[in-house]
Order: C-alpha cells, then sequence, then structure tokens
C-alpha cells in the first residue's frame, strides 16, 4: 500500500510543515485529516485540498487535552474508516536565555513539545497495535540532537520526543506490532514557528539565522512522503534534514 488511499492523520496542520505536508501527502492521493487549534486556517486548506480533487477532514484540537486526540482519532476512523499513518508534528519555540525565567513557556513547551506526542501516541497506539499496523512519524528538531544557548527547554523537549520515538519503535518491533516509526530532525525552515519567540533579543538572533538560511517547509513535507513511501518491511527511522549552506 503506497501513499494512495492512506489515511494520515496531522497535528500542527495549520501552517508550516504541518500544512506542506497535508497539501502534498492529498495530492499524492492520501485522505489526510487535520488537526491544530486555528479552525479557520484549517477549513481553508480543507477546501483548497478539496477543490484540487483530494480528500480532507479538520478538527480544532490541542494537543495538550487527551480527548481532543482521541476526537482526531474518531474522527478518522468515522470518516475514512482507519488510520494508516499519524504525523505528531504540532509545536512551539518560545525560546530564551534560561536567566530570564519564562516559566511559563517552559511549561507550554513541556505540554506541547512532550505531552502533546505522548497524546497523540496513546490515542492511536491501541489501534496500531490491533490492527498490527501503523506509523507513527514525529517532527523533533536538530536541536534534539544538539542544543545551543536560549534553546535550553525547547532542545530538551525535542530530545525527549527522540527517545519516545525509539523506545517505541524497539518495543513495536519486540511485540511484532509492524509498527513503524520515523523521527525527522530539521535545522532552520521558514515557517511561522518563530512568532511564538517572545524574548526580543532570540527572536533578532533566530530571525537572522533564519533569513539567511531558512528553506520552505515543502522540504520536510517530501521527507515525510519519503518515509511513507518505503515497503511495509522497511523503516526510516530518522531523518537530519536542513538547509545546504547551514553551518
Ligand atoms: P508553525 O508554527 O508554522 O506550525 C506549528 C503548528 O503547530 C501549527 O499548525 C500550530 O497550529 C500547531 N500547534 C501549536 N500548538 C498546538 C497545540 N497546543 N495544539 C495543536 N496544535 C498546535 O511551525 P513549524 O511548521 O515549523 O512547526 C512544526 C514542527 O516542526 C514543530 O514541532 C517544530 O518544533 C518543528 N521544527 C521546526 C523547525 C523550523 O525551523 N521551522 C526546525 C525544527 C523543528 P495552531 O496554532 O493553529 O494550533
Amino acid at each position: 500500500m503506497a501513499i494512495k488511499d492512506k489515511v494520515v492523520v496531522i497535528t500542527g496542520a495549520s501552517s508550516g510543515i504541518g500544512e506542506d505536508t497535508a497539501k502534498l501527502l492529498a495530492a499524492r492521493g492520501a485522505k489526510v485529516v487535520l488537526g491544530a487549534r486555528r479552525e479557520e486556517k484549517l477549513k481553508e486548506l480543507t477546501q483548497a485540498i478539496k477543490e484540487a480533487g483530494g480528500e480532507a477532514v479538520y478538527k480544532k484540537m490541542d494537543v495538550t487535552v487527551p480527548q481532543d486526540n482521541e476526537e482526531l482519532i474518531a474522527l478518522a476512523k468515522e470518516t475514512f474508516g482507519g488510520v494508516d499513518v499519524i504525523f505528531l508534528n504540532a509545536g512551539i519555540m518560545p525560546n530564551s536565555p534560561m536567566s530570564s525565567l519564562k516559566t511559563s513557556e517552559w511549561n507550554d513547551m513541556v505540554d506541547v513539545n512532550i505531552k502533546g506526542v505522548l497524546n497523540g501516541i496513546a490515542s492511536v497506539l491501541p489501534l496500531f497495535t490491533e490492527q498490527k499496523k501503523g506509523h507513527v512519524i514525529t517532527t523533533s528538531s536538530v536541536a534534539g540532537l544538539k542544543n545551543y544557548p536560549g534553546g535550553a527547554v525547547y532542545g530538551a523537549t525535542k530530545w525527549a520526543v527522540r527517545s519516545l520515538m525509539e523506545v517505541l519503535r524497539m518495543e513495536s518491533a519486540q511485540e511484532g506490532t509492524n509498527i513503524r516509526t520515523a523521527t525527522i530532525y530539521p535545522a532552520a525552515i521558514n515557517t511561522e514557528l518563530l512568532g511564538t519567540i517572545s524574548d526580543s533579543s532570540t527572536l533578532e538572533g533566530f530571525s537572522a539565522l533564519y533569513d539567511q538560511y531558512g528553506i520552505s517547509s515543502e522540504r520536510i513535507a517530501k521527507v515525510v512522503e519519503f518515509a511513507i513511501d518505503q515497503p511495509e518491511d522497511v523503516n526510516v527511522n530518522e531523518f537530519t534534514v536542513g538547509p545546504t549552506n547551514q553551518p
């Protein structure tokens, strides 16, 4: 089963990497199920996909709320009869120096970037286990491999995603459930992500970096496409992807 007709659930689908992935996979014939908090953006995207001949549904949801994740999966089952792939992509990056003590933003990152991924996994794992098939794809970050000043908590959340995915992969293999896992570690990708940074000097630094190096989120969509396109007995675990000229 290639991408065509696969049911793909995507969180963080209202902009950036999630939005471009939804468009690309729908153009390849996947049935996409879109989740995020901004309903208007999801509605417009769903409309655009349908006008282009694709199949899509959406649900306003917050990944930090377990029930919202369960309802997104329920929508996929009701509309398209199941789930083949879940792309747990929603994330925020309000970077700042630790000394600025933006503790509320630290907690938000833990909630969205770690608990949001856990909620997504919990919502679909029983189904994937029962059907002995499924694919979990997450967006970590290069900050989940090598961190930098200003990225302490963000990097910690993305390291956590790496850990969750690695153990999910090992346990799925041990348990014989045939669940595939792929973790993507992007570098500078031009999206709305910098809009989550409230610390002005951190924002200035990141804006300069992204202006110099940032590439389109369509590039990451192609990586998701590649992971799904592999034969069912092939699991491509990890992708580190960034601009060619970013040191
Ligand atoms: P965007 O800001 O464009 O997209 C983030 C998405 O996450 C939006 O759709 C947003 O939708 C959604 N989101 C945020 N909080 C929640 C929430 N509580 N519940 C549901 N959805 C939520 O940035 P990107 O496309 O860049 O980000 C996608 C992923 O890629 C993130 O995990 C990010 O950490 C990661 N990443 C990005 C890099 C980059 O350089 N851009 C580099 C490395 C990793 P809404 O606001 O409507 O809820």
